[in-house]
């Protein structure tokens, strides 16, 4: 790709844009060919098309921060009659029938560890999940989806593309410009790609967020998904020391300035790779309207109706279900 766009252009800031979009959409150190040049086109397509026809609205960060969202979420919910229940787990969703008929909630907390703890059922004529690709067999029992599809699910929903981030906030602003994006190709101690966004902290007027983020596909090591290990969590903290030590040396002034900072991976996506791209990658994700199943819709990160990856994503299937669901 790189070769491809320097044999057209010579200007810094073309190829920077293709630089960072290729390490947005999934830019993993092994091996380098997994993200096609296709992909990223098709991905910028899509994009394009979910905005105007534009590339303008490209940022994937919630301005305010992702707690701007959900004030006026519980107002809309609550004006609505809804009622909100934190802290509470999806025990299941009661399938009877084809239908979707309501959910099973824990209604305690474990006393001892092996406790199996009693449920509530909340009886509901339509139950839309909102829990990530991953996930959802937490909630839906595999009996109640036809195996072909069960089977594609578990295949498809560890095909993951991991996202670590580290966030430091800062109380002086950084010198380099805020809303920009820094592109570090070849980190010093990691060997990784990576990139890192800057704005101004929400929380604390004065204050500057910067944050790191750094890509790894579900085939390399360490393995999300087997993080119950503690050796799998010694091999992610070893990544985070190695790249906190990289940030240190190349930008000092982030901990020189340091208010706090904070570390956190899990899967963002479905990773893209060939054969798996486009829409054949469309093709085997499910869509929001599961198989065999009434009244239950899959609206988390990422089903067919997710035109883009993230929380733009997500927000597209939410809209996606909600015009359906007014429509029926
Ligand atoms: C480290 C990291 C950084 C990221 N950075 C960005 C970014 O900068 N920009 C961007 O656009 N995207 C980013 N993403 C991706 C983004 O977070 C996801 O696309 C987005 O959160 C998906 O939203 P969602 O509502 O579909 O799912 P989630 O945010 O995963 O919400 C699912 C919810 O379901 C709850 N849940 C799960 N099981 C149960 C149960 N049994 N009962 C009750 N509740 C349950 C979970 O607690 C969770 O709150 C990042 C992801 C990660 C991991």
């Amino acid at each position: 790709m790189e070769k491809w766009v320097t044999q057209r252009t010579d200007d810094e800031g073309v190829l920077a844009w293709f630089r960072y979009f290729g390490w947005l959409y999934g830019a993993t150190k092994f091996p380098p060919t997994d993200f096609s040049a296709g992909a990223l086109f098709t991905t910028f397509k899509r994009r394009a098309d979910a905005n105007d026809g534009t590339l303008n609205d490209l940022g994937y960060m919630v301005s305010g921060g992702c707690g701007a969202i959900a004030g006026p979420l519980v107002e809309a919910i609550e004006e609505n009659g809804g009622e909100i229940r934190t802290g509470t787990t999806v025990s299941k969703v009661v399938i009877e029938g084809g239908m979707a008929r309501g959910v099973n909630v824990e209604c305690q907390k474990p006393v001892v560890p092996t406790h199996i703890v009693d449920t509530e059922f909340i009886a509901a004529p339509i139950v839309a999940v909102a829990v990530p690709l991953w996930q959802i067999l937490n909630v839906v029992s595999s009996h109640d989806l036809p195996p072909w599809y069960v089977d594609r699910l578990r295949f498809m929903c560890r095909k993951s593309l991991n996202t670590w981030t580290l966030t430091y906030v800062v109380d002086k602003a950084p010198s380099f410009p805020i809303t920009d994006l820094m592109c570090v190709p070849d980190g010093p101690v990691t060997g990784r790609p990576w990139v890192a966004a800057i704005l101004p902290y929400a929380e604390q007027p004065g204050q500057y967020a910067v944050t790191a983020f750094l890509y790894t596909a579900w085939h390399e090591p360490p393995s999300y998904f087997d993080r119950a290990e503690a050796g799998v969590r010694d091999e992610m903290k070893a990544l985070f020391d190695d790249w906190e030590r990289e940030i240190a040396q190349l930008f000092p002034e982030l901990e020189e300035n340091l208010v706090w900072k904070s570390r956190s991976i899990g899967p963002s996506s479905i990773f893209e790779n060939p054969g798996n791209v486009g829409h054949n990658l469309i093709s085997m994700v499910p869509s929001m309207v599961p198989e065999g199943v009434d009244n239950l819709y899959f609206i988390g990160e990422r089903t067919q109706e997710a035109e883009v990856q993230g929380i733009y994503g997500s927000a597209q299937v939410a809209l996606a279900c909600a015009d359906r669901i007014l429509e029926s």
